[in-house]
């Protein structure tokens, strides 16, 4: 990529007061240079996004919909430009950013359709009590690298649709399709109602602590959601955390072994592992252990690996240099507390990469079971007791999502209302969507996202009472 990308400020492309290179994780190379803004410009982006809220808060809410879906038309006509780069920057395969890129313009025309109209309490003789959703004025969203761009825009979305506006800042590594979507965003949304800067990873406490910010939408790791708390805390600012998660999954002895496999590996090893409601821990009923270690061994030693721009690929590299040495790090864990049957080393070429791996007979104690190893390599562990097998799966601080698998809806449903976490999946796992709430149970994070239960996050609820005797 040629030009160095620039960020949106106050309706303006401007240069950053220094630049930053971005890497290829397929390669290892670089790929763009993006501007890169000083804590100066985070507050001009502030300055900007306050400037403009009243007058955006003030028009009718229909017409903040309407630029929401000029948006969501935007990233559509661009929508191969952006998922190329989303690869060349992320690292995910062609076909699952093409994806990421369409569930963007999805969830905003989504969000564009919800209301939050007037809830009228009470209205009798004595009072007409009524709850208004009013803006909270600017909003700080945090973005992380394995989702870049849609993570970004369904917190663009909810934030601005209900008059709102926002500085948005994506992770160092993967900036360049979200600045890419803010030259899209310049040519429709009035000045400063989206503001996108870069930083190095210094700016996060600048902008969560600052006193014009209303609200904070952070998605990251839960070790640095707990700053963003902190700092958030001087003004006591609305937040909403999405963080980490260790998800389990446990199947029962009753399942069609190859139909469960197939499921468990499209969650398990989609974007290489680094999804925050991936499958990470699989517990097997002792009956069907040995076979569906099998089936999974022989499923995952076909997965192709490599840059996800090479047609077939289903495992992209690691996303950056640190995440991939965390990776190499739990593949020792996994050698020394398991058995290794599928994949297990790092993969050929200069990239990021990892084999597709699967670990047999490893203990709980394993960091690999304990930690959330956000990379393509899946410990499968054996249960004979069922009841002990859910107090194994809750025993973790995180509790972002888990699945029960089983022929019996009935038997599945009642394990699944004992496993503590935001959501809880029958027979698949990571399923998300516009109109259903998101969130974590733990310290996998506070408040949800999507659905009017997440749009709401994004408003005051203010009171209006009217005496009438
Ligand atoms: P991270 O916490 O390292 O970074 C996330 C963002 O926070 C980046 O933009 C980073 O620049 C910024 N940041 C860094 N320091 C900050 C500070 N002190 N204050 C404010 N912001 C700061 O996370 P990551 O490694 O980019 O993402 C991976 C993690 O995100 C995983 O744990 C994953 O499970 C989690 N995640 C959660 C969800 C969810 O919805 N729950 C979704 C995706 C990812």
């Amino acid at each position: 990529m040629g030009a160095t990308l620039k960020m949106l400020i106050d309706g303006a492309l401007v240069d950053g007061e220094s630049t930053l290179d971005v890497v290829n994780p397929a390669t290892a190379k670089h790929y763009a240079t993006v501007a890169c803004a000083s804590a100066a410009q985070a507050d001009a982006a502030i300055a900007a996004a306050k400037k403009a809220q009243p007058a955006w808060a003030a028009l009718p809410f229909k017409t903040r919909a309407e630029y929401l879906v000029k948006l969501a038309d935007a990233l559509d006509g661009k929508a191969e430009d952006l998922a190329r780069s989303l690869v060349q920057e992320q690292g995910k395969p062609l076909p699952e950013a093409q994806a990421e890129i369409a569930y963007a313009a999805i969830f905003l025309r989504s969000f564009a359709a919800m209301e939050l109209p007037v809830e009228v309490l009470q209205d009798d003789a004595d009072l007409k009590v009524e709850m208004h959703y009013r803006p909270l004025g600017v909003v700080v969203g945090i973005a992380p690298w394995n989702f870049p761009v849609l993570i970004a825009f369904n917190k663009v979305a909810p934030a601005i649709l209900l008059g709102n506006t926002m500085v948005l800042k994506p992770a160092p590594t993967t900036p360049v399709t979200t600045l890419m979507v803010g030259e899209l965003a310049k040519e429709i949304l009035p000045p400063g109602v989206l503001n996108i800067i870069v930083d190095r990873n210094d700016l996060g406490a600048h902008l969560t602590s600052h006193p014009d910010v209303a609200k904070v939408s952070f998605t990251g790791s839960t070790a640095t959601g707990k700053k963003v708390a902190a700092s958030a805390a001087s003004s006591l600012k609305r937040l909403t955390l999405e963080l980490g998660g260790n998800d389990a999954g446990v199947v029962l002895d009753d399942v069609d072994v190859k139909k469960v496999a197939k499921g468990v590996v499209d969650s398990a090893f989609m974007n290489a592992g680094q999804v925050c409601i991936a499958l990470k821990r699989l517990y097997v009923a002792d009956e069907i252990y040995d076979e569906m270690c099998d089936e999974l061994a022989k499923l995952v030693s076909d997965l192709q690996y490599g840059d996800g721009l090479e047609q077939g690929v289903r495992v992209g590299p690691l996303q950056n240099e640190m995440q991939y040495k965390k990776a190499q790090a739990y593949l020792e864990h996994a050698a020394n507390d398991g058995k290794i049957i599928a994949g297990g080393t790092t993969g050929d070429g200069e990239g990021y990469f990892i084999r597709p791996t699967v670990v047999r007979d490893i203990d709980d104690a394993s960091p690999l079971v304990q930690e959330e190893q956000f990379a393509p390599i899946l410990p499968v562990l054996r249960y004979s007791d069922v009841e002990e097998v859910i107090e194994r799966a809750n025993d973790t601080n995180l509790g972002l999502g888990g699945s029960v698998w089983s022929s019996s809806i009935d038997r599945a449903y009642d394990y699944a209302q004992r496993i503590d976490s935001g959501t809880v999946w029958i027979n698949h796992h990571t399923h998300f969507a516009p109109h259903i709430p998101f969130g974590g149970s733990k310290e996998s994070g506070i408040g949800v996202e999507f659905s009017t239960h997440g749009l709401s996050e994004f408003a005051q609820k203010s009171v209006i009472s009217i005496n009438r005797r």
